[in-house]
């Protein structure tokens, strides 16, 4: 099995071209091979999910950036749905209102970082301050410089306080681009999607490639790695997403904490005429247990 994690991970301090990185690649998968996996791993994600909540130790952060049209809304709806919101929240960071842009670019960000227990999917981030903010010069140079460090110091503080950060840049070329803008166009339940900027911003479109490359390449870091997601074909940008995201979780090694009263007194107490009555009645009370239970199950 091949693992995207490694394959797909910006190694600290790399420089990313990428240019040089296939937007198509589909490894060995078709549309209907990936589904089965995908489901595999999303339902799995489903079970982790469960067990963060009801660890309440750590948090899970993922943050989603690409350019229009490269599948933030499709990944968010095809790989985290399978999530019980309870745990889990999507923010949508859009062009600052006028009190978020009176404070530090981060503050708003901040704000909507996973308290433990939770899992955050950021639509946009805060790496909109050193991509539209530089290529449309909404800052000075001096001022986007800084803050690839800022971002890294920040990233850190959330993750030396138990969150777990998983960053995806959904990688498309430009050709494939057209051809879902041209999708909007001919859908009209898609009218609603389209607007004029995302054409006009297709014109800045090597400015937006050099500012992803530096930002991939500044902002991956051990503690809180980007991934690049070959994400042409939208059902292997999810089978890759969801495997990294499982991985991850996996490897947080969890466990539900140890229950707070006596199973066996309390099951003295309000079960055992229950389970009484219905061994009497030819089934056994104990087999009423939840098969599964040893697994994350499903609330
Ligand atoms: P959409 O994701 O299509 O709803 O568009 C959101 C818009 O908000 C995009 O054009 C982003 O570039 C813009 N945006 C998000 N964050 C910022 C930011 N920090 N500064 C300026 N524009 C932003
Ligand atoms: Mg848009």
């Amino acid at each position: 099995m091949v693992k995207y994690s490694d394959k797909f991970r910006v190694e600290e301090g790399n420089t990313v071209r990428l240019d040089k990185i296939d937007a198509g690649f589909k490894n060995k998968y078709d549309q209907t091979s990936a589904q089965v996996e995908i489901e595999r791993y999303t339902k799995r994600l489903r079970e982790l999910q469960y067990l963060l909540y009801a660890e309440g130790k750590r948090s899970l952060l993922i943050i989603l950036q690409a350019m229009d049209a490269g599948g933030k809304d499709g990944t968010i709806n095809h790989v985290f749905s399978s999530m019980n919101p309870q745990g889990a929240r999507v923010y949508g960071f859009k062009v600052p209102s006028a009190e978020e842009a009176s404070h530090d670019f981060l503050w708003r960000i901040h704000q909507a970082a996973p308290q433990r227990g939770q899992v955050a999917i950021f639509n946009r981030s805060h790496y909109e301050d050193v991509l539209v903010s530089r290529v449309h010069d909404l800052v000075p140079r001096k001022v986007w410089k800084k803050r690839f460090e800022l971002i890294n110091d920040f990233e850190k503080n959330l993750v030396e306080s138990g969150t777990h950060i998983l960053k995806f840049y959904l990688h498309i070329s430009a050709d494939e681009q057209l051809r879902r803008f041209k999708q909007r166009i001919d859908d009209p339940a898609r009218h609603w999607k389209i607007s004029e900027s995302d054409y006009k911003e297709r014109e800045h479109w090597d400015d937006y490639t050099k500012a992803f490359e530096d930002a991939l390449g500044r902002c991956s870091t051990k503690h809180a790695p980007w991934f690049i997601i070959p994400a042409n074909h939208k059902w292997f940008r999810n089978l890759a997403v969801s495997q990294i995201v499982v991985e991850a979780l996996e490897s947080l090694k969890m466990e539900f904490p140890a229950s707070s009263v006596d199973i066996k007194e309390i099951r003295e107490k309000y079960h055992k005429a229950e389970e009484e009555e219905a061994a009497k009645n030819g089934k056994n009370g104990k087999k009423t247990e939840r098969k599964n239970s040893n697994k994350a199950g499903l609330a």
